[in-house]
C-alpha cells in the first residue's frame, strides 16, 4: 500500500539527527496562519505532495515558526532543557510505537518508566507500594490525582455532601487547579496565605474547622509565578488531623526535591498522598511528560479503572498505567526521562538543578545590587521576579517585545501583589548567570 517508505524515514532520521545537536535559534517565533499558508502552499493534495517536500516545507516554513523552548536565554512562562539524551530516546520511544496502557502490552516499556517514578519516589520519601505513571501534563495529573481524592472521599463518607464537594488551596495555585474543580464540579475554598505567599498549616485549619465538605487540599511545591514552596509540614499536619487527601502540585518546582540546597523546604512532602511533576519543565525531558505518583495506587485503580466487555481480558493483577489516571491508550512518555536519567545518572541530574538555583540566586543578588532595579521576593526555588521603579506597563511590554525580537532574551511581565513585574524562570543548566545580567542592563 504505501512502498517501503525508506526514502522517508531516510530522511526524518536524517532530519532529527541534526537538530538535536544543532544550536538553539533564539529568534524562531510564531507568524500568523495566512503567512505560514503563503509560504507553505498547499500541503493536503489528493495524491501528496510527497515526504521529501513535505519535510521541506517543515524545515523552511513550520519549524521556524516554533519558538526554541530550549534557548538558554528563553526565560519567560516555564521553559524546558531537554538533554539530547531525552530528545534522542523520544525517536527511539515513537519507532517502537508501544501501547503504554497495560502491563501485557508494553511491560518492558513500563518498567522502565517505573525505575524512573521509583527514583522520584524516594526522594519523596514514600514507602514502599507507592506509585505512579506518566500523562501528557501537569493539567491532567493535577485532575486524575483530585478525581482519585474526590472518589476516595465519597467511598469514606458513603454520599455526596448537600452542598457538594470542596477543595481548598490558596490563590497561588496553578490555574490547573482551577480548571479541575470545573471539571469534577467542586468549589474551590480559597486559603489565605501568609505575608510571604505561602499556604500555611493554622490558616487552613481556620477554614477545615468551618466546612466538613473539603475532600483535597492542594499545595504548591514551587508556584508558577514565584516559586514559592508552601508550608508542607504544617499542611500534612492539619490534613492528617482531618483527614483530608493532600495533593502536592510539584509540576515545575518538584524537581528541587533532588536539590539538597533547598530539599528542607519541602519537608512534610513525605506524607503527601499524591504529587505530581512535570519531567518537560525542571527535569530535562522533553514534551510531554508529567510524573503522577500515588501513596496508595490502589485508591487511584478503584476510581480510573475502566470496565467492558472488550476489556474483560486485562490482567488486573499486573501494573496498568492505564488503570492510575484519566486515560486508556498511552504512548511511553516517560521512556525520554527514563533513558536520560539511567544515561546520566541521578548525581549529574542532582548537579544540574543546583546549577539552575545557582543561576537564579546570582542573577537575583545582582538585581539586588543594582541601582535601577528591584528584587521583590527571595528566592525559593529558581524563579527570580523584580521590578524596574518608574516604568509604566507599557514601558514593560515594549522593553519585554523588543528583547524578544532580538532575540536578546524572551522574558515576560506579570503581575506580583497587582503590579506589573518582571518575571525570570531559570530550568536551563545552559544559561549564563552574566549574559542575562547583561541584558537586565538595559533597563536601565
Ligand atoms: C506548569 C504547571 C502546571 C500545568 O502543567 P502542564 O504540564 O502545563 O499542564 C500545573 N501546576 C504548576 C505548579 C505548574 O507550574
Amino acid at each position: 500500500m504505501w512502498g517501503d517508505e525508506s526514502d522517508v524515514v531516510d530522511l526524518a532520521i536524517e532530519w532529527s539527527a541534526k537538530r538535536v545537536v544543532r544550536h538553539t535559534d533564539p529568534l524562531s517565533t510564531a507568524r500568523s496562519a495566512s503567512e505560514l499558508a503563503a509560504d507553505a502552499g498547499p500541503t493536503i493534495t489528493a495524491s501528496g505532495i510527497g515526504g521529501a517536500a513535505a519535510l521541506d516545507v517543515f524545515d523552511r516554513v513550520l519549524e521556524p515558526a516554533t519558538r526554541s523552548q530550549d534557548d538558554p536565554l528563553n526565560l519567560a512562562y516555564i521553559a524546558a532543557a531537554p538533554t539530547r539524551a531525552a530528545i534522542a530516546f523520544d525517536f527511539v520511544t515513537s519507532s517502537a510505537n508501544i501501547f503504554g496502557g497495560l502491563w501485557e502490552a508494553g511491560a518492558g516499556a513500563i518498567y522502565a518508566e517505573n525505575e524512573a517514578i521509583a527514583w522520584l519516589v524516594g526522594l519523596l520519601g514514600w514507602p514502599e507500594g507507592a506509585g505512579g505513571c506518566f500523562v501528557s501534563g501537569g493539567t491532567s495529573g493535577n485532575l486524575s490525582a483530585l478525581l482519585t481524592a474526590r472518589e476516595t472521599a465519597l467511598t469514606r463518607r458513603g454520599s455526596r455532601p448537600p452542598g457538594g464537594w470542596k477543595l481548598a488551596c490558596s490563590a497561588n495555585a496553578h490555574s490547573s487547579i482551577q480548571t479541575a474543580a470545573r471539571a469534577l464540579d467542586v468549589d474551590i475554598l480559597d486559603v489565605p496565605v501568609d505575608e510571604r505567599g505561602h499556604l500555611t498549616g493554622p490558616a487552613l485549619r481556620v477554614e477545615l474547622e468551618r466546612s466538613a465538605d473539603v475532600f483535597a487540599v492542594v499545595a504548591s511545591a514551587g508556584t508558577t509565578n514565584e516559586g514559592i514552596v508552601d508550608d508542607l509540614a504544617a499542611i500534612a499536619d492539619v490534613c492528617e488531623e482531618f483527614g483530608v487527601w493532600l495533593h502536592v502540585d510539584g509540576a515545575y518546582g518538584g524537581a528541587g526535591l533532588a536539590a539538597p540546597s533547598v530539599r528542607h523546604r519541602f519537608d512534610g512532602i513525605e506524607r503527601a498522598d499524591s504529587f505530581i511533576v512535570d519531567p518537560h519543565k525542571w527535569l530535562f525531558a522533553p514534551y510531554d511528560c508529567c510524573a503522577l505518583v500515588y501513596r496508595d495506587p490502589q485508591l487511584a485503580r478503584a476510581t480510573h479503572s475502566q470496565h467492558a466487555s472488550y476489556l474483560d481480558h486485562v490482567d488486573r493483577e499486573s501494573w496498568n498505567p492505564s488503570e492510575l489516571a484519566l486515560h486508556l491508550s498511552r504512548r511511553a512518555r516517560g521512556l525520554p526521562f527514563w533513558f536520560s536519567l539511567a544515561t546520566h545518572g541521578t548525581d549529574r541530574y542532582r548537579d544540574a538543578i543546583e546549577s539552575s538555583i545557582t543561576t537564579a540566586q546570582e542573577v537575583a543578588e545582582a538585581i539586588r545590587a543594582s541601582d535601577h532595579l528591584q528584587l521583590l521576593r527571595e528566592v525559593e526555588l529558581s524563579v527570580v521576579i523584580f521590578e524596574r521603579p518608574g516604568y509604566t506597563d507599557a514601558q514593560y511590554s515594549e522593553w519585554s517585545h523588543e528583547a524578544a525580537v532580538s532575540g536578546r532574551m524572551l522574558c515576560v511581565p506579570t503581575k506580583w501583589n497587582g503590579r506589573t513585574v518582571l518575571r525570570l524562570a531559570f530550568v536551563n543548566p545552559a544559561t549564563d548567570p552574566r549574559a542575562v545580567i547583561e541584558v537586565l542592563e538595559t533597563l536601565r
